[in-house]
């Protein structure tokens, strides 16, 4: 152990426990033994960073990688990371040639993304591998209807002509949230009818795939040949309402030092726009992280914290780069004294707490904390070669 605190001197902080994402890791694989798994790490992996949150997800045996920009996934590569790695977002003029020389997987929802992938492939004198996808029902990115067997029968002359290998065939759900909905069969079906099509002409992928967290957790007959969890290797739940926690540990805790404590009279209007005005007199706390860090404006007056061993709720606005928290009459904190935001201790609020404070989901919550809140990374079966703090 570290006798030196890595907390010292910081203002705010969210640590990121790497043992708990490997733990997650193995939970995951645990439910969906006969398929690889692949680790979404997309959005600086949820917030968590992409760096040490993908070589934790490679050393608990995630065999693929997966991110939705292009520069996502060359960070991966520039950093060594030799892991399969997909990336599905491109537009026209997306830097192809960059994504093929790096051994990183393409995903093509229709043929200009295809020919674009060709003539990179062509160029280079290689083989692009490509993932089709299907648009069964979520109404976003993939080949819809009809686009399907012309995108498949594109597929199949570039891949005779060996600049693309078909490897993979996906698709996304729609309720992510909703494991009874009607759609999630509904898009499993349309899914392998899909999949029968391409094998139909002569297509050979290497993998299917179509299952999110929520899927991976609670749909077996959604597995396919890989899982795509994000959110659930976080160690939260895609679907909060179900009582169970899958046995998942939370992995980023939010916390800060209390830039000053304070005594203010009963009905002193406080933060702007005076929107909570104590009812007796009180002491006040600050803390020194707003919306610019990605605390939701909309937790004014609903966000939980923690301090020592009294919860409470934010008093009054969320600021930029601040907001107040009301200590009670008694309140003994001072400043210094470190705040929790949410994190995984038994009496600490969740990020899925501050998801239900503010009417979103717990993925905004993590994913949206910015880049002044610096990351410890802790544990993970290797050491970190970065050394700790990044800001
Ligand atoms: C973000 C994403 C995932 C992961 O979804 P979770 O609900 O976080 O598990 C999987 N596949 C695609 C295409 C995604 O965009």
């Amino acid at each position: 152990m570290n006798a030196i605190d890595p907390t010292a001197g910081l203002t705010v902080w969210a640590e990121i426990d790497l043992d708990a994402l490997e733990h997650n890791v193995r939970t995951l694989r645990a439910r969906a033994p006969k398929s690889d798994l692949m680790a979404v790490v997309k959005a600086d992996a949820y917030g968590h960073g992409l760096l040490p949150v993908a070589r934790a997800a490679v050393r608990a045996g995630a065999g693929w990688l997966g991110v939705a920009q292009f520069a996502e996934a060359f960070a991966l590569r520039d950093a060594g990371i030799t892991t399969r790695l997909l990336t599905w977002l491109s537009v026209p003029g997306s830097d192809f040639a960059g994504a093929v020389r790096r051994d990183i997987d393409l995903s093509a929802s229709a043929t200009w993304t295809l020919y674009a992938i060709a003539a990179t492939a062509r160029q280079q004198g290689r083989t692009a591998r490509v993932h089709l996808k299907v648009d069964t029902g979520l109404g976003r990115g993939g080949a819809y209807g009809t686009d399907w067997p012309a995108l498949l029968d594109h597929a199949r002359l570039l891949e005779a002509e060996g600049v693309i290998s078909v490897v993979g065939i996906w698709t996304h759900f729609a309720f992510a949230d909703a494991p009874e909905h009607p759609t999630v069969l509904t898009q499993q079906d349309t899914f392998f009818e899909a999949v029968a099509l391409a094998e139909k002409v002569g297509l050979r992928p290497e993998v299917r795939h179509l299952a999110n967290s929520a899927a991976t957790l609670v749909h077996p007959s959604a597995h396919a040949d890989l899982v795509r969890p994000g959110i659930a290797i976080y160690g939260l739940s895609p679907v909060p309402q179900v009582a169970d926690d899958f046995d998942l540990r939370p992995v980023m805790t939010l916390r800060a030092r209390l830039a000053l404590v304070k005594r203010v009279p009963a009905g002193q209007g406080i933060s702007y726009g005076h929107v909570y005005r104590p009812e007796v007199d009180t002491s006040i706390a600050l803390v020194p992280l707003g919306y610019a860090d990605g605390i939701p404006r909309n937790a004014t007056n609903v966000g939980p914290v923690r301090i020592g061993d009294y919860r409470s709720t934010i008093a009054g606005r969320v600021c930029m780069d601040q907001f107040v928290v009301d200590l009670g009459p008694q309140g003994s904190a001072v400043a210094g004294d470190v705040v929790t935001l949410f994190g995984a201790g038994p009496d600490e609020p969740t990020a899925q707490d501050w998801a239900d404070a503010t009417d979103t989901i717990s993925y905004e919550i993590v994913s949206r904390i910015g880049a002044r809140v610096p990351r410890l990374w802790r544990g993970g079966s290797e050491d970190e070669t970065e050394g700790g703090v990044e800001a």
